[in-house]
């Protein structure tokens, strides 16, 4: 089969669903989009079912539309701050958004259960159909921050028979087993991603005893506090304040971990072991509640990765731990986010959808839609969207941290830019600054402090970066 579109777009996750959402708004162009998967939604469609966003729903999906309903949760570990979308919820909204907003517009063609194999081929999974595409504007590549998930991840270490190992995603299901074998009631969760911390919070408020939870730990993280993330102006000091107080923070930090050390006393940034000295950040966020939950589990080891899983036993980088063998092992080795090679994001007769504003992925996506639509000339269109390399180590948050902060003075530049970000639902600072009463005097000084944080900052980012790569490279030589 043959067919014509102006944009192509690969992968309809979430990056691909918040750029065609603003071409669709702004512009007059016909979309295409493939995935392989049989619904739009990427990696949601296959996470493990209790799986809920980080941030609030308030600022995550597509600009057009809300994802829920900006209520607070009154109960659980995310008490008193504003809700989160479950799995279920996201892919929800992802299929209504295809089936009620962009297939009835007429200007979209959906592929899904197809690969697309390049050169504007799109190939059936289920028939082998082949449909080429000619592309009129451009080929958007959405798959770009695709995340390594639990369902389609291998594991690095070996598993002998009979061992239980387990992704995840079985743990609901662990309920089934009652009528055959005995459901497990010893625990051991492998990773310390956020993956991990949500397995355990689920074992924890499912009635698993913390004594029965073993925790491989192979590197600790510091962790974003849920607190200083959430919209709407209540928390306006937490938020906006917060990030006046982070930014001063970046400004007078001595070194890398220094930096942590203030950020942690602000309350902006936690641990869960402050014993230990966290060498890994990937903006994973978390309430202070679920850090007191997973205080809880103490029998966590930390003798670096699995090598291998034996009947009896655990093999260790650094050691071997005697088993139970009844033992179910929750398998969180998966990376999820993880750094990319990254590139110029309009290249020509492509796009590739990268990271803009850490960690705002959908943000980076509708902004990138709105420039290819608005943005002038290829050199401009790169100029206000340089891609944030995503941290490796520590040092990583410094020019992560740069990067973001150069773009958005780029975006604060453009007038008819600036106006769009006014109104874009998914930069929630932002529409909190918009939406101030400017004769709220004690706020006003809040943005003055922003701003002066803010430079004072941009002064510092470099030899943050500089001292933290140096500290790595002596940790690691
Ligand atoms: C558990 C978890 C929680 C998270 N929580 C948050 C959060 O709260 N806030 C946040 O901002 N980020 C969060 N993230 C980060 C997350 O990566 C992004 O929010 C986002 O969902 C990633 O979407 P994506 O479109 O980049 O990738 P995906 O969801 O993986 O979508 C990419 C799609 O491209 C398709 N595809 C790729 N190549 C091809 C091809 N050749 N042919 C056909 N189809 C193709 C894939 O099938 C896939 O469906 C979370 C990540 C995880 C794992």
């Amino acid at each position: 089969m043959q067919t014509e579109t102006d944009y192509l777009i690969i992968g309809s996750g979430a990056v691909g669903m918040a750029f065609a959402d603003t071409l669709l708004d702004e512009s007059d162009a016909h979309i295409t989009i493939v995935d392989r998967r049989s619904a739009p939604g990427g990696h949601w469609l296959d996470a493990y079912p209790f799986v809920s966003l980080h941030q609030p729903s308030a600022y995550y999906g597509v600009n057009s539309t809300e994802l829920g309903s900006r209520r607070k949760d009154d109960s659980g570990p995310n008490s008193g701050l504003y809700e989160m979308a479950s799995g279920p919820e996201i892919n929800t909204y992802y299929s209504k958004l295809m089936h009620q907003r962009f297939l009835p517009s007429g200007r979209v063609s959906y592929f899904p259960m197809s690969n697309y194999t390049g050169e504007g081929r799109i190939v059936s999974l289920l028939s082998g159909a082949q449909t080429d595409v000619t592309v009129r504007r451009k080929t958007v590549d959405a798959s770009h921050f695709a995340p390594d998930i639990p369902a389609t991840h291998t594991p690095g270490f070996a598993v002998a028979p009979g061992v239980r190992r387990v992704p995840p995603n079985a743990l609901p299901q662990l309920w089934l087993q009652l009528a055959g074998r005995t459901v497990p009631q010893k625990f051991c969760i492998l990773g310390a991603g956020k993956t991990a911390m949500d397995a355990a919070v689920w074992l924890l408020r499912n009635g698993a005893s913390p004594t029965s939870i073993q925790w491989v730990v192979p590197r600790d993280s510091w962790l974003q506090n849920r607190l200083h993330t959430q919209p709407g102006l209540e928390f306006f000091n937490d938020s906006i304040g917060g990030e006046a107080d982070k930014l001063a923070a970046f400004g007078e930090a001595e070194s890398i971990d220094d930096l942590f050390l203030r950020l942690e006393a602000l309350g902006q940034m936690l641990r869960i072991d402050p014993a230990q000295k966290p060498t890994m950040f990937h903006y994973a966020t978390i309430s202070t509640g679920e850090v007191e939950l997973l205080r809880t589990i103490t029998q966590v080891i930390r003798k670096g990765r699995v090598l291998a899983l034996e009947r009896d036993a655990m093999v260790l980088e650094q050691g071997r731990i005697d088993m139970d063998p009844d033992t179910l092992y929750v398998d969180c080795t998966a990376s999820a986010v993880q750094a990319r090679q990254n590139s110029p994001v309009f290249q020509g007769e492509k796009i590739v959808v990268q990271l803009l504003r850490a960690p705002l992925v959908v943000l980076s996506a509708s902004l990138t839609a709105y420039v290819e639509v608005h943005g002038g000339d290829e050199a401009r269109k790169n100029l206000l969207c340089e891609p944030v390399p995503f941290p490796k180590d520590l040092a990583g948050y410094a020019l992560a941290s740069k990067v973001s902060m150069m773009n958005s003075f780029q975006w604060s530049q453009d007038k008819q830019l600036r106006q769009w970000m006014r109104s874009c639902r998914l930069d929630a600072f932002g529409k909190m600054v918009a939406e101030l009463d400017r004769t709220d005097a004690q706020k006003q000084e809040i943005l003055v402090r922003l701003r002066t944080n803010g430079a004072a900052a941009m002064a510092n980012f470099d030899r943050l970066s500089e001292t933290g790569q140096a500290a790595t490279a002596t940790q690691s030589a």
